[in-house]
């Protein structure tokens, strides 16, 4: 049975997530960053071991802690193969394993699924399990991810979201960061109410994407 660990963690409010397979108690953990000693007592605390690390791209909030979980599990790294080289670099001693649109890895009993998602980043990748969506920075809880960065691009991230958009209305988005009212929400809930995947057309979200006042999530109080 799959369980999904989510902590909160750094100062730019990045979420960590451990995806387990209680029966085997084989786990991944999505972009490690900042409390690796967090993430490895709580895997511990269950009895999990984590044998695949997940980074959904490689700005620094995201694999900060990539180096540190490698020494301490020896997991390969799977990232979009587009950013291997930056994730080499974050992580030396790791081994890197580039991954594509549809690739599936298999962690215990779990079949998780690549899903290639750039516009963030280069290649940003999200990652699905179980009716679960790890959305990186391209999907946030009422937002989407900033485009102004190196290898950012709207119009590919206004495609990304539309792959992201026809996944079942039940799947749980699980975001990069805490931007939105809740940790978590649905591809559902997203179409709905996130104002970015309410536009019409790819015009209308780069505008509004890279318009002077884009629109922030409502934080929680
Ligand atoms: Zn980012």
């Amino acid at each position: 049975m799959l369980e999904i660990f989510q902590v909160e963690v750094g100062m730019l409010s990045n979420f960590n997530e451990l995806l387990a397979d209680t029966e085997s108690g084989q786990a991944a953990v999505v972009d490690p960053a900042y409390q690796v000693d967090l993430l490895l007592r709580e895997a511990q605390k269950r009895g999990w071991t984590i044998s695949a690390i997940l980074i959904t791209h490689t700005h620094p909030d995201h694999v900060d802690g990539a180096e540190e979980m490698v020494q301490a599990t020896g997991a390969p790294l799977y990232v979009g193969a587009g950013e291997a080289k930056s994730a080499q670099a974050a992580a030396p001693s790791a081994r890197v394993i580039p991954v594509g649109d549809g690739d599936r890895l298999t962690v215990g009993a779990l079949s998780i699924e690549a899903l290639a998602t750039p516009g963030h980043t280069v290649a940003g990748t999200s990652y699905l399990v179980g009716g679960n969506v790890m959305t990186g920075d391209t999907l946030f809880v009422g937002g989407v991810g900033r485009t102004d960065f190196p290898g950012g691009d709207p119009r590919i991230l206004w495609r990304s979201l539309q792959k992201l958009a026809s996944l079942p209305e039940e799947t749980r988005v699980y975001p990069g960061h805490d931007y939105g009212q809740s940790p978590t929400s649905t591809i559902g809930w997203e179409k709905t109410t996130n104002p970015y995947l309410l536009c019409r057309d790819e015009d209308e979200f780069v505008a509004l994407r890279t318009g002077k006042n884009p629109p922030r999530p409502l934080r929680r109080q």
